[in-house]
């Protein structure tokens, strides 16, 4: 690079900004991806985990009734062994009227304790019917992440070269002029633009006799309506013109 026109170097850097910024965009999307795919695995691992909770808690409330169930089932037990051992009327008319209240009880827990068991049934086929599903989503959710990890280091890695490409090529061009153009690249996105039939080819201003010839020995000049840097390049010239006759 080092010889050839100045305005040659700031086209390549024009070129390599233009890559650093696509890549930059790239990276951020990237990024974005990442971590979007990222935060799906917690979302999917907690629905798994909330139906596990329901089923727990649907197994512990048939464990108490049972455990409620069974102790009626005793006091049931005692009463009618109560009710044989006595010999007082009256007290065994009280332990039978006792005996039927518990068994009533008995059993009208065990019509709930019926129920309890279908939904935990209900509950548990669920939790293994999408225990598997989930899994699966999770480990692919997993792969995934992976790849556009791999996506992504491998964008990061382009920019990070793109970027020691611009500190390269911009130690062939002098400091005034670089800044000239970091000004510009601000507000254009052709900040170097050739000379075309003598006049800017952005805002088709007309260039001086002696600015031309300037730029024909290879020099560069900055438009003196728009600012833009000019260039002068027979072949884009040539270009130009056979394709608008
Ligand atoms: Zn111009």
């Amino acid at each position: 690079m080092i010889g050839q026109p100045l305005w040659k170097n700031l086209k390549a850097l024009v070129e390599i900004d233009n890559n650093i910024k696509q890549l930059k965009e790239k990276v951020k999307g990237e990024i974005q991806k990442v971590e979007t795919s990222k935060s799906l695995i917690p979302k999917i691992q907690k629905n798994l985990l909330d139906l596990q909770l329901n089923c727990k808690e649907m197994k512990k409330k048939v464990d108490a009734e049972e455990l409620i169930a069974n102790d009626l089932k005793d006091k049931e037990e005692h009463k009618r062994e109560a009710l044989d051992k006595t010999t007082n009327e009256k007290e065994y008319r009280a332990i039978e009227k006792e005996i039927k209240r518990v068994t009533l009880e008995r059993m009208e827990l065990e019509d709930v304790l019926i129920q309890s068991w279908h939904k935990y049934d209900l509950a548990k086929k669920e939790v293994d019917e999408q225990e598997e599903q989930i899994n699966k989503e999770i480990e692919e959710t997993k792969v995934k992440t992976t790849e556009l990890e791999t996506e992504l280091k491998e964008s990061q890695k382009k920019l990070d070269s793109a970027l020691a490409d611009r500190e390269f090529s911009t130690k062939n061009i002098p400091t005034e002029w670089l800044h000239k153009y970091e000004r510009m690249k601000e507000n254009v996105s052709n900040p170097i633009v050739p000379v075309i039939q003598n006049s800017c080819s952005a805002c088709f201003y007309n260039v001086i006799r002696q600015d031309l010839q300037r730029l024909k020995n290879d020099g560069m000049l900055l438009c003196r309506n728009c600012y833009r840097f000019l260039y002068y390049e027979k072949e884009e010239e040539k270009e130009e013109n056979s394709g608008s006759f």
